[in-house]
């Protein structure tokens, strides 16, 4: 990983790892990453878009440098956020599992918590070494308040037991925002103001982008 987010970062006790896609990112992902950080005592979030996802293969999703671009001028005004370009760097299918190890190495005196969307974590099962995935670190599934997160989490618990103390699950109310809705109201022509960083608005207006499906 870049050498000065991984200065940028050493010497603390907890690290959360805000992994997703963020085409686009938007105020969710903010408020959920900054909830995280305090609900959880975390030093720092280091955001990661995802390069190639794995399981995305049959959608187009936006050039990732552009993506990163996105993340990079969301966070800029937060001293505890940083963004890396580790995944989007990778060749081939970019595996949490891959992303996790490195983090480990790296950060070896640091306790993981990897923050994404409980709705992807439905799927985490099916993800490559999710065992492991939970045992490097601990999960923290982010939902809008009043989602049903216990389907998702119990199929993992009962899968594997020693999960239920690695599990955290935080409601955030601005995910109401969401990105798919976000990508179909630029391609529908509404407005997308407010539900996104300013510059991020702008930057997807200068670069056309969502503007077909
Ligand atoms: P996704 O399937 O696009 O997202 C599912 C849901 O979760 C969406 O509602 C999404 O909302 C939400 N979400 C995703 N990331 C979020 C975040 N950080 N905070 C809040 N909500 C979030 O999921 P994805 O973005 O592609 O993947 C999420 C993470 O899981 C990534 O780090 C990805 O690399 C990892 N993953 C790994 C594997 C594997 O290792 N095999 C497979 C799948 C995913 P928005 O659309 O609004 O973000």
């Amino acid at each position: 990983m870049e050498a000065n987010v991984r200065d940028s970062m050493t010497g603390g006790l907890r690290l959360g790892i805000m992994g997703g896609t963020f085409d686009p990112i938007h105020y969710g992902h903010l408020v959920a990453a900054e909830t995280a950080r305090i609900e959880l005592e975390l030093d720092n979030v280091l955001f990661i878009p995802a390069g190639n996802p794995p399981h995305k293969i049959d959608r187009i999703i936006t050039d990732a440098n552009l993506r990163f671009e996105m993340v990079e001028m969301s966070i800029r005004s937060n001293n505890n956020f940083k963004v890396s370009r580790m995944e989007i760097e990778r060749t081939g299918p970019t595996y949490t599992i891959d992303t996790l190890r490195i983090l480990k190495k790296t950060f070896s005196d640091q306790e993981l918590y990897f923050i994404t969307g409980t709705d992807a974590l439905k799927e985490m099962l099916t993800w490559r070494e999710p065992e492991e995935i939970i045992k490097l670190s601990k999960i923290v599934g982010v939902s809008r308040p009043g989602y049903d997160s216990r389907n998702v989490l119990s199929k993992i618990f009962k899968k594997y037991p020693f999960t239920k103390e690695r599990i955290y699950q935080l409601e955030v109310p601005a995910l109401a925002i969401s990105s798919t809705d976000i990508r179909s109201r630029v391609f529908n022509q509404k407005s997308i103001r407010y539900l996104l960083p300013e510059e991020v608005r702008l930057f997807i207006k200068t670069n056309h982008l969502y503007q077909s499906k």
